[in-house]
């Protein structure tokens, strides 16, 4: 089997499993929140747990609360920040092509009346500067939201830019940051990063499915998007859960060593998949300067999700637009908005990888690409 679908989610790693089953002890699994000896054990595993989370991001621990996805962050992060902060301005800024968490958000607060204003992004994926100024310029921008890395074609902000342009003509707005697909690709400090707010998913860095993070730095208040017992200093109510962040820790601490070491193999791979591809008359729609974890190509004769079927047949696994949308059967709005026409756009297929796969596994999907053309392309 050939995995190329880390982008929608990767495998648990080994780690992972251990400590999961560790942390389902009887003698740690009583309520965090209980008064009693037992209760008092879980919390502290819990915090401790908090504790070495936002040493490895940068933070500090209570400006780190676990959610159950990244969807659950973006939502809090961005409903929670503009329902606490009505004096902040209505206006928010954001492109078309953030994620379904981010866009829904934002959609939701329109409803209200909030006034979205998006930036134009270039074919290669980036915000163009002189749109983020004119957005910025029309004044009462309380949030700006971004995302780290694109999930569809792997382009990777300039975020240094843009928070520096954003800071200069409007130092009140905060930022929020979707990092979901930067984690452990990328070196992320959040106390230098820039951004208020950041979310993070983890089932893209080997943990199981249902635990996400919220970063939110101490000073800036939001609502929570989840209200009841107070747990998680009330920004997150619901009992804490500490295998699902002893999972998402166990999974950091994996994905944070060795970040360079994934890169070049990862590297390796994107190029020699580029190169292959191009000259099989394939169009490579991720920009060149892409993080390399994800490749995003237009097969041509072929569907997405023809090819997709087809590359299944091989055991090989790849996704069509991003995988919560693909049963939509729609073409990937983020390519659409980078000027990637329609038909090309209708033919794209998105490889991502993890630092696990190889070049062997590359080699070998090159094999069957050529198998699939032989016998399925209709000439
Ligand atoms: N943001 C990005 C960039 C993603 O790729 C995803 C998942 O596809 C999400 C947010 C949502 O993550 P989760 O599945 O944890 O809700």
């Amino acid at each position: 089997m050939i995995y190329f679908d880390n982008s929608a989610t990767t495998f648990v790693s080994k780690g992972v499993k251990a400590r999961i089953i560790e942390l389902t002890e009887d003698t740690l699994s009583a309520n965090p929140g209980a008064l009693h000896k037992l209760g008092n054990k879980a919390n502290e595993v819990y915090e401790s747990i908090r504790k070495e989370t936002a040493a490895l991001l940068g933070a500090k621990p209570d400006e780190i609360f676990f959610t159950s996805c990244a969807t659950e962050s973006a939502n809090t992060a961005i409903k929670g920040y503009m329902s606490r902060n009505k004096r902040a301005g209505n206006a928010v800024i954001s492109t078309r092509t953030e994620h379904k968490a981010t866009l829904e958000s934002l959609e939701y607060l329109s409803g209200l009346g909030y006034e979205i204003r998006y930036v134009k992004v270039g074919p290669d994926g980036k915000p163009l500067m002189e749109s983020l100024e004119e957005e910025l310029g029309k004044g009462g921008v309380a949030l700006a939201c971004f995302t780290l890395v694109n999930n569809e074609t792997g382009s990777v902000l300039p975020f240094g830019d843009i928070a520096k342009k954003i800071k200069a003509e409007s130092p009140s707005t905060v930022i929020y940051l979707d990092c979901v697909q930067a984690l452990g690709k990328m070196h992320i400090d959040l106390s230098s990063l820039g951004a208020e707010m950041c979310s993070f998913s983890g089932h893209k860095i080997h943990s199981v499915k249902g635990n996400g993070v919220l970063y939110v730095r101490k000073g800036v208040r939001i609502d929570p998007l989840i209200v009841g017992g107070g747990q998680q200093d009330g920004m997150r109510s619901g009992t804490q859960s500490p295998v699902l962040a002893g999972a998402f820790l166990e999974a950091l601490k994996e994905v944070s060593t060795g970040i360079d070491e994934g890169y070049d193999t990862v590297k390796e791979i994107n190029l020699f998949l580029r190169k292959e591809l191009i000259s099989r008359g394939a169009e490579i729609l991720s920009p060149e300067d892409a993080l390399p974890y994800v490749l995003n190509v237009s097969f041509k004769g072929f569907e997405s999700e023809t090819m997709l079927h087809c590359l299944e047949i091989y055991d090989i696994f790849v996704s069509t637009v991003s995988a919560c949308s693909a049963k939509q059967k729609k073409v990937s709005y983020v390519l659409l908005e980078m000027g990637v026409d329609r038909k090309t756009a209708a033919n794209a297929v998105r490889l991502s990888f993890s630092r696990y796969n190889t070049l062997d596994e590359a080699e070998e999907f090159i094999r069957c690409v050529d198998e699939i053309y032989d016998q399925f392309l209709v000439k």
